[in-house]
């Protein structure tokens, strides 16, 4: 038996030089070197056999495998992007111009050069300093006075200012003034020959980054433009541009992310902020802690192995509930190009420069996220599909990929027509089309299983029937049709996490002591809406041919089921009150209108959020009318033509206009 020893142990020295060959040839940021050779030292000095030793070396080399500098060069050809975003889509027409947009100007910004602008009245003087820097490879401009510099600065956005003192009509001191008040991102450095004590304490005093006297040596200058470079902040015009992707699940978010990577030739990674209980998920454990690790961010980039991967943040939205530490500092710090150009990981204690990575985040519902982060994203919202829309998808991606993703072959299987709308209608209900391409996935799992057996090969047409021999009986039965119209039942449309869906509100009545009894799915803002739609029968109970006592010695029970998210509460006013309508008067309500809307005490219809969403779970639910609040107009008319079609939308202002089209 042969013993190995570990090489830190026979020969810490060793590994301590190819540590330090390493730090060296690693081309690390420099503040970075400085903290790997203090470790390094440290390390030289306590025995290779304490945990300190094996915790520090694994830090180091943790440290040197980070792709500090190493960038994928993106590509940044808009048409061959947009190319891409149509072959991985279909549809979502708007939402792949937004994400065009969005890619040129965030492209076009993030690469270009650091740019200089020389001012002298020097021409020697200029031209020497231009070509310095132009080595560096900085964009360099120079103008001969101050005038035409400032000119320039109008024209372009420029990161560092060289200016000299005395020249022309207007100063270097006056050109430092003006740049500072009207392009305050912008550093400048006063270059002169005529230095003096005072003027340099006034240079600084207006804002200068640093001062040069002449003669000076190139490297200084050079050196000196690197710092104000290092040192600079993102113009304010590229705040606020992280992508938010918000809607319901299967709606083509995550691929979308992925499909903008590609575009770009980044490297695409992703991070389930769904699950994190802890701000270390985010930003790393202290090295003091044994097993300390790093953050998901630091470890995804390390995986990516390039500084500039696009990320997508899963599922903003979960987050927070019983988080420990603040999740959304903790973000904003990863998010906030203010902040994230020196990101410090906990694990890494050193600054890790986030600010070329591209992140997304995706949601499924804004309304939990805290306001800090919502203000520094641009949303961009997805929302359900048609049911034609997801046949077409089906047909064209779904299916050709999980026929070929379970080893058959595309001219082997075919799905019929019928088929697919009958997986979609019969054996699905979502929003997006995540169960549609499981069940799917099913079938040609099936298809593949029996082509082992002994009929062995053959041509498969899926078509319904053989949906239900794949598949079983039909699973789902949210159709509102099939069941008669009932007394106290009214249906409405509520906006949940997963897109939109219909509810039943029930009411029903008992002897009583006048009082109102809510259950199921009522938060706060919903039992004051029910409150509302009370109150507004009662005072008008004339004008519904009820008795004025009706409430004396009863009680009204209101049970609205689960499923509607809280904050959408109030869109069930007129649901609760068309409910309460029907059972008082004993009119039956119309099972296949659908309503939503907000209600006041006396009786106006306010308008809702998510209105395409309600109207596809409508039309899901084959519902044949849908009422809306008519201040929801400006939403009704941005729906395209095919998620109009074959639903007929009622707009209406007060609960009176409602009575006649619910109540048989
Ligand atoms: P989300 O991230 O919104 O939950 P995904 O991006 O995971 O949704 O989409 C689910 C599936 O549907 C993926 O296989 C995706 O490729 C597909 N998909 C979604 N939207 C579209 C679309 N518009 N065209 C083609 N395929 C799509």
């Amino acid at each position: 038996m042969k013993f190995f020893k570990r090489s830190d142990e026979s020969e810490p020295d060793k590994t301590l030089d190819d540590l330090r060959a390493r730090v060296t040839g690693a081309r690390l940021p420099a503040s970075v070197e400085r903290i790997a050779s203090q470790e390094l030292d440290v390390l030289s000095k306590i025995g290779p056999s304490s945990a300190e030793f094996t915790i520090g070396l694994t830090y180091l080399d943790y440290l040197l495998s980070l792709p500090w500098q190493t960038k994928t060069e993106d590509n940044l050809d808009i048409d061959r992007a947009e190319k891409i975003l149509n072959e991985n889509h279909y549809g979502l027409e708007r939402i792949k111009e937004r994400v065009l947009e969005h890619l040129a100007v965030k492209v076009l910004r993030m690469n270009r050069k650091a740019r200089v602008l020389i001012v002298d009245d020097e021409e020697i003087a200029r031209k020497n300093l231009a070509h310095v820097l132009d080595r560096e490879g900085y964009d360099v401009a120079a103008a001969p006075d101050a005038e035409s510099g400032l000119r320039e600065l109008e024209r372009l956005e420029f990161d560092v200012v060289l200016t000299d003192l005395r020249m022309g009509k207007v100063g270097g001191m006056d050109l430092l003034e003006t740049v500072r008040r009207r392009h305050p991102e912008t550093r400048v450095i006063i270059v002169t020959g005529f230095a003096t004590v005072p003027s340099a304490i006034e240079a600084m005093k207006k804002g200068a980054f640093h001062y040069i006297t002449k003669p000076y040596k190139l490297d200084e200058v050079r050196d000196m433009v690197r710092q104000a470079l290092e040192k600079r902040t993102l113009a304010a015009s590229t705040r606020g541009t992280v992508l938010c992707f918000a809607g319901p699940p299967g709606t083509g978010k995550t691929s979308l992310g992925r499909a903008i990577a590609l575009a770009l030739g980044r490297k695409f990674s992703r991070i389930a902020l769904g699950g994190m209980k802890d701000e270390a998920d985010i930003r790393g454990h202290r090295r003091t802690y044994v097993g300390a690790r790093p953050g998901r961010v630091i470890e995804e980039i390390r995986r990516a192995g390039s500084a500039n991967p696009v990320i997508m943040l899963d599922e903003l939205d979960k987050v927070g509930q019983d988080f420990k530490g603040d999740p959304a500092s903790a973000l904003l710090e990863v998010l906030d190009p203010e902040q994230n150009r020196s990101f410090v990981d906990h694990y890494l204690d050193a600054p890790f420069d986030l600010s070329s990575v591209m992140f997304i985040v995706t949601a499924n519902v804004l309304d939990t996220i805290p306001a800090a982060l919502r203000d520094r994203m641009e949303v961009i919202e997805f929302s359900g599909f048609t049911q034609e829309e997801k046949a077409e998808i089906a047909r064209r991606f779904l299916v050709p990929k999980q026929i070929r993703d379970k080893g058959l072959a595309t001219d082997q299987v075919a799905f019929t027509a019928d088929a697919v709308d009958r997986i979609i209608h019969e054996y699905t209900h979502e929003a997006g089309i995540r169960n549609l391409e499981r069940r799917i996935a099913t079938v040609c799992r099936k298809i593949a299983k029996e082509s082992l057996g002994p009929e062995g090969r053959r041509q498969v047409t899926v078509d319904p029937a053989a949906v239900e021999r794949f598949l079983g009986k039909r699973s789902h039965q949210h159709d509102v049709v099939g069941e008669h119209d009932r007394v106290g039942v009214a249906t409405g449309l509520v906006r949940t996490e997963t897109g939109g869906d219909i509810i039943f509100v029930e009411a029903a009545k008992m002897k009583g002591r006048k009082e109102l009894l809510l259950t199921g799915s009522l938060g706060d803002v919903m039992r004051e809406s029910a409150q509302a739609a009370l109150s507004y029968i009662r005072s008008n109970a004339a004008s519904f041919g009820l008795p004025e006592d009706f409430f004396e010695n009863q009680d009204i029970h209101i049970h609205v089921p689960s499923g509607a998210i809280q904050k959408d509460g109030p869109s069930a006013g007129i649901t609760i009150a068309m409910a309460v309508l029907s059972l008082l008067t004993g009119r039956p309500a119309r099972r296949d209108v659908a309503l939503s809307g907000e209600i006041t005490l006396t009786g106006r219809v306010l308008p809702v959020a998510g209105v395409r969403d309600k109207v596809l779970a409508a039309k899901r639910a084959s519902v044949r009318t849908v009422v809306l609040p008519a201040k929801n107009r400006a939403d009704i008319d941005e729906l395209p033509e095919r998620v109009r079609q074959g639903i007929d939308i009622r707009l209406v202002d007060a609960v009176s206009e409602v009575v006649d089209i619910v109540l048989a």
